[in-house]
């Protein structure tokens, strides 16, 4: 049973059958699921979460699975949102917190994506699936393909973190390394899904994986007791999950969770690959591709989004902004967090914590006003970005007074 109803192009507004497999329109804009929400609103209530599982599927009737036996999950979801009761005061900020996908599978948000994207691809028969990616999207994907008996065929760039190759391999999927960048790896895939026929999950060109990644609003929702906070803070890539999380606290207010407000969303980029950032300062659109991207915040590194301008839709409707930091911030930041806070996250979610930093001193942020950062996944992940020398000991050695 689901109240999905249809799929909607978000460039043209047509509808196409959401139980037939689609990509794009043929406009070439992204689909949206739409739902009966009339029906939802009549059927599912705040209560009902009560006696749910803490697992995104909570949201059932707000997600795209027609059957529980297509189910594809690895206990993902209702990660937790921790104050920053010492970081947050250090910029100023009383009401700062940390929403932390560091958790769930794989160790990044990109397992929303998967259990729900990968779900419904076993639903609607999929048997191989292909993706670029900048390694965790394609770790996620793989490591749910294998759970549903899905052939993954992932490419990503060869600087992309050394972990995610692993899982992709320990998982079984077609593996491969593009000397380029992920605008490279989608081009390579993009030949091969033609040639095969395989299902093309690159970011926005199926429709559900979205899906998935707005269940962070719909936990941020919840979480904050339907009172949603003042801003909330997005490491920006493709910008899936900016654009599901709008796109959910939309659906709350439609089915009356929520009421009228909403938080001021933030895209926050690498100064080496700012796109988003760049077309928002302009008052565009649309963004233009950056050229010679670099960031140690591999995950942001898009150097053109699909879909670009529905992030700075979101922005733009919500009085939210987009800002850049320097990848000596985002390490400091990483660094800070770690030890103020016990928090080892990965570099894109650090970038926030400079970005609220910056927000505050130039007066866009209030002091007392609640700011949640979004952090998309763990530092374990990253292991390359801890510099440490550590002194070796013989079994004599003595070590000094802490
Ligand atoms: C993919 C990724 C991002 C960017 O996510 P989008 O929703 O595509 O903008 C941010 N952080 C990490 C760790 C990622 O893997
Ligand atoms: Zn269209």
């Amino acid at each position: 049973m689901s109240y999905m109803s249809h799929l909607e192009c978000s460039k043209c507004g047509k509808r196409l059958d959401s139980e037939k497999v689609q990509q794009l329109c043929q406009c070439g804009g992204p689909l949206l699921v739409r739902y009966d929400l009339k029906r939802v609103k009549e059927n599912f209530n705040r209560n009902d979460l009560k006696e749910r599982q803490p697992s995104l599927w909570r949201y059932w009737e707000l997600l795209p699975l027609k059957d529980k036996k297509n189910l594809v999950s690895l206990g993902e979801g209702m990660t937790p949102v921790i104050k920053m009761e010492a970081a947050g005061p250090m910029v100023g900020l009383k009401n700062l917190y940390l929403k932390d996908e560091g958790n769930i599978p794989s160790g990044t948000f990109k397992s929303r994506g998967a259990t729900v994207g990968v779900s419904r691809a076993k639903e609607l028969g999929i048997k191989t699936l292909a993706m670029p990616t900048n390694g965790n999207a394609g770790a996620s994907w793989s490591t749910y393909g294998a759970r549903a008996g899905i052939k993954s065929v992932i490419v990503m760039p060869q600087d992309a973190p050394e972990i995610t190759r692993n899982e992709c391999a320990i998982t079984g999927a077609d593996l491969y390394l593009v000397d380029g960048l992920i605008s490279d790896a989608g081009k390579i895939v993009a030949r091969a899904v033609k040639k095969y026929g395989w299902f093309d999950v690159s970011t926005l060109k199926e429709p559900y994986r979205i899906e998935g990644k707005k269940t962070m609003g719909l936990e941020i929702a919840e979480q904050f007791n339907w009172e949603v906070p003042d801003v909330i803070l997005y490491p920006t890539g493709g910008g899936v999950g900016i654009i599901g999380i709008y796109k959910a606290l939309q659906e709350l207010q439609a089915i009356g969770w929520i009421g009228d407000k909403m938080p001021r969303l933030v895209a926050v980029q690498a100064e080496g690959c700012a796109p988003i950032v760049k077309a928002w300062e302009e008052g565009k659109t649309e963004s233009e591709f950056w050229n010679h991207a670099y960031t140690c915040a591999f995950g942001i590194t898009v150097p053109k989004a699909l879909g670009d301008f529905l992030v700075l839709d979101a922005i733009y409707k919500t009085n939210g902004c987009a800002i850049t930091v320097g990848d000596d911030e985002i390490l400091e930041a990483q660094s800070v967090l770690a030890k103020k806070e016990g928090a080892f996250i990965c570099p894109e979610g650090a970038a926030l914590y400079t970005a609220t930093q910056k927000l505050k001193q130039q007066g866009w942020l209030k002091e007392e006003e609640t700011v949640v950062m979004l952090n998309t996944g763990t530092g374990l992940k990253y292991p390359e970005t801890v510099k440490v020398r550590v002194p070796l000991l013989q079994p004599d050695d003595d070590i000094p007074n802490a």
